[in-house]
């Protein structure tokens, strides 16, 4: 049956009850249809809005039972919650909410919840959790696939946080996962780092952890900028060799190599973290403030507010994308062929001058929470990473970003092993994102235990 034919009996059956947009010129469609990038976004049959968790399950239901292809969007920043007009999405904006549950530190997050939602809720009470910079992301998307924060080097990864899920596999069935059953428990370590191709997640337990656990008090990060000219690229480079690799101070953040707004002169910004006490901050970052920067300015941040002031960056359409990857050490001496990559890019690409190159880094390595099991993640090695920002308005220099960002990646890994992460991606040989040969065959077979036919992506299925 086509798709068209399979929805107009969901809309006779469900369509008093659950909110459906099937046309394209419609202004509620035009709004759930946009994303926080334009590269690969498509125009899908319909957009199906439900409101509650029985909703969602009669909608995958009837997708699986007729065959429509269907995806989910939850925060809608990623390129993979788009679907052509074979398929449907099923939008989550509806079905959206957050429980805190302070006595056992954990709280359970329903639907679209966003990543601020989740770290405001829990500030309220003193807790917070492993989430990433940017607040509108989907909170649960972000958790399933892996999920790096300011916060990876004390608590782990956001994967590493996950204590139970309700999910609608692939036959439209609603299950409880656990760690108490062992078919279960093997699930749940699978959406530890790879929830995004098992099943549509309702419902996500995750730990939370006291302000203490920051090493301060009050639940601050501190959080300062460090702005000098590109001209000096090498010298900041040595200063960020030193900062990047001294872990007995736990600093994180970003060297980018960018045009910052409103005048959009070239510089390299250091937007800097120090977790702990804010007042060890200048000694960790001494060599950077030896430099003499052109500015440079720190203060301690309340940790829910530490992704704040990015709402340009947050704004959705034109071409944007993450191009992240693992590194396996930084290579100081590549920082000034990055510096001329960049310059050669925006000259021929002036659209691109939003784009910017940036090295990532954590001082720490990731500890295995003592709370979680073994996850299917591979990133306990990674504490450094190329995490180049595209964003361009021409849809002709899209090729083009892409080739110089590529080049760039290319020169900070020199002759180092390729590691990709599983947030970012979904290209490349799949070792490249599970690494280890024994977790990557447990996912594999467990795709074909609970997703034989790819109904939720075909990762871990093809190849
Ligand atoms: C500005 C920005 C900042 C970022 N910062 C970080 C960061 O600091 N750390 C980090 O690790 N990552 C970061 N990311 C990556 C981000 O965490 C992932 O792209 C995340 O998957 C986006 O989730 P979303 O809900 O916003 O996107 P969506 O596009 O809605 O969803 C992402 C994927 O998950 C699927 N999905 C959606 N909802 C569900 C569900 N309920 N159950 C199962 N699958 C679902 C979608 O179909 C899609 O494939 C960032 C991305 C951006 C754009």
């Amino acid at each position: 049956m086509s798709v068209i034919k399979a929805l107009e009996l969901f809309r006779k059956e469900l369509g008093s009850e659950i909110e459906i947009l099937a046309d394209q010129h419609n202004g509620a469609f035009i709004e759930y249809a946009k994303r926080w990038t334009d590269i690969g976004r498509k125009t899908p049959a319909a957009i199906v809005v439900p409101s509650s968790e029985i909703q969602i399950q009669k909608t995958v239901k009837w997708a699986v039972e007729n065959s429509v292809p269907f995806v989910t969007k939850s925060g809608g920043h990623s390129e993979w919650s788009t679907i052509d007009s074979s398929g449907i999405i099923i939008d989550l904006s509806k079905y959206s909410s957050i429980e805190v549950n302070a006595a056992e530190q954990k709280a359970t997050l329903r639907g679209s919840i966003l990543a601020k939602q989740v770290s405001v809720a829990l500030a309220e009470v003193g807790l917070f959790t492993a989430l990433g910079n940017g607040n509108p992301i989907g909170a649960i998307p972000y958790f399933l696939n892996g999920g790096a924060s300011v916060v990876t080097s004390c608590v782990g990864y956001g994967s590493d946080q996950i204590l139970s899920a309700r999910m609608i596999d692939a036959r439209g069935n609603l299950i409880e996962v656990t760690d108490s059953e062992k078919d279960m428990a093997d699930l749940l370590w699978a959406l530890r780092g790879a929830g995004q191709f098992f099943g549509l997640i309702t419902e996500l337990t995750v730990k939370a952890y006291p302000f203490s656990a920051l090493g301060n008090d009050q639940g601050v990060i501190w959080t300062g900028v460090f702005i000098l000219p590109l001209e000096r690229a090498g010298e900041v480079a040595e200063a960020m060799n030193i900062v990047a690799n001294d872990s007995t101070h736990p600093t994180s953040g970003l060297m980018m190599i960018m045009a910052p707004p409103p005048k959009n002169d070239p510089a390299l910004v250091i937007s800097a973290r120090y977790r702990g006490n804010p007042e060890n901050a200048a000694q960790a970052y001494k060599p950077l403030y030896d430099l003499n920067p052109l500015m440079a300015n720190g203060a301690p941040v309340p940790i829910q507010n530490t992704s704040d002031g990015h709402e340009a960056f947050n704004e959705k359409g034109t071409f944007k994308r993450f191009a992240t990857t693992c590194l396996p050490h930084f290579n100081a001496t590549a920082i000034p062929d990055v510096v001329q990559l960049w310059k050669t890019m925006v000259t021929e690409c002036p659209d691109a001058i939003t784009t910017s190159f940036n090295f990532q880094w954590d001082s720490r390595l990731a500890p295995v929470p003592a709370h979680a099991p073994s996850s299917c993640s591979s990133l306990r090695d990674t504490r450094l990473w190329q995490n180049n920002f595209i964003w361009h308005t021409d849809v002709n220099s899209r090729n083009k970003v892409d080739e110089f960002s590529d080049r760039a990646i290319a020169a900070m890994r020199g002759d180092g092993e390729r590691r990709e992460f599983q947030n970012a991606t979904r290209e490349g040989p799949i070792e490249l994102r599970y690494r280890d040969p024994v977790k990557l065959a447990k996912l594999k077979q467990l795709k074909q235990v609970w997703d034989p036919n790819g109904v939720y992506t075909r990762q871990l299925l093809d190849g």
